[in-house]
């Protein structure tokens, strides 16, 4: 069996609160955990701990990785690096946000775009896509023809760009710039709801 199949993606929804400029909002999160049976990493870390380890199901977890610093996103990646000693990975231009939630613990790795995070011989490709967050990023990969892009892209178009450190054309720009420019047929694991695909998020957003 090649490597690729036997890597899985794996999922969970988590439910809590999101909180940025003085009001707060009920949310449901997406969990994605890729890896095989010895090894995984964990996309975003919300809300509930325990819940997530349910899914790692004694897996080795090689990483934690953000796809972006807001609180629902981030409120558990050190409780969740306490009892795995995996390293939270996050990218820098996000410390404003991270700050908000963790202000006396940082991050271990800063992402960056065209880093790949490996994961079970599976190649993650960091692209980062400012717009909603700064420091927003989506993880490729491509032998699994999927992406994992947090609150960046959703099924129905770009996420939410209303609030303090986001903003409408950088989004736009880091979406057809970046996203559209993988293969049509490329599923997308989004940070909230549904799965889409590139081809159908092209057709909602022309
Ligand atoms: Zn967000």
């Amino acid at each position: 069996m090649s490597t690729a199949a036997r890597v899985r993606v794996d999922h969970t929804v988590t439910s809590g609160i999101f909180s940025l400029d003085g009001q707060s909002f009920d949310v449901d999160n997406n969990v994605w955990v890729v890896g095989d049976d010895e090894e995984c990493v964990v996309i975003d870390a919300p809300h509930d701990a325990e819940e997530i380890m349910a899914v790692v199901a004694g897996r080795r977890v090689k990483a934690i990785l953000c796809t972006h610093a807001h609180d629902d996103h981030v409120r558990e990646a050190p409780q969740l690096r306490a009892q795995t000693q995996a390293p939270i990975f996050l990218h820098p231009d996000d410390r404003p946000l991270w700050e908000m939630t963790h202000p006396r613990e940082l991050w271990d790795v800063d992402l960056a775009d065209g880093q790949v995070v490996d994961v079970a011989g599976v190649d993650l490709e960091v692209i980062h896509t400012p717009g909603h967050a700064p420091g927003a990023v989506c993880f490729h990969a491509p032998a699994l023809r999927c992406v994992f892009t947090g609150d960046t892209l959703f099924n129905g178009g770009p996420g939410a760009t209303g609030r303090s450190f986001s903003d409408y054309d950088t989004i736009v720009a880091s979406i057809r710039g970046r996203l559209f420019e993988l293969p049509d047929d490329t599923v997308v694991h989004t940070g909230h709801g549904d799965d889409t695909t590139i081809a159908a998020e092209q057709a909602n957003l022309a």
